[in-house]
């Protein structure tokens, strides 16, 4: 348990976080790939 060979998410260009989906090709953060706006989240802080 704890090891995963295969990176389902990577960073995110548009939030930083690794959240991108490599295969479905959006962010499940911000939403980018998915839908144009944002999601909108506390990302836009300091520090989260
Ligand atoms: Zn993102």
């Amino acid at each position: 348990m704890g090891k995963r060979n295969k990176r389902t998410h990577i960073k995110c260009r548009r939030c930083g976080k690794v959240s991108y989906h490599r295969s479905r090709r959006y962010c499940a953060s911000c939403g980018f790939g998915k839908s144009k706006r944002m999601k909108n989240y506390r990302w836009k802080n300091k520090k989260g």
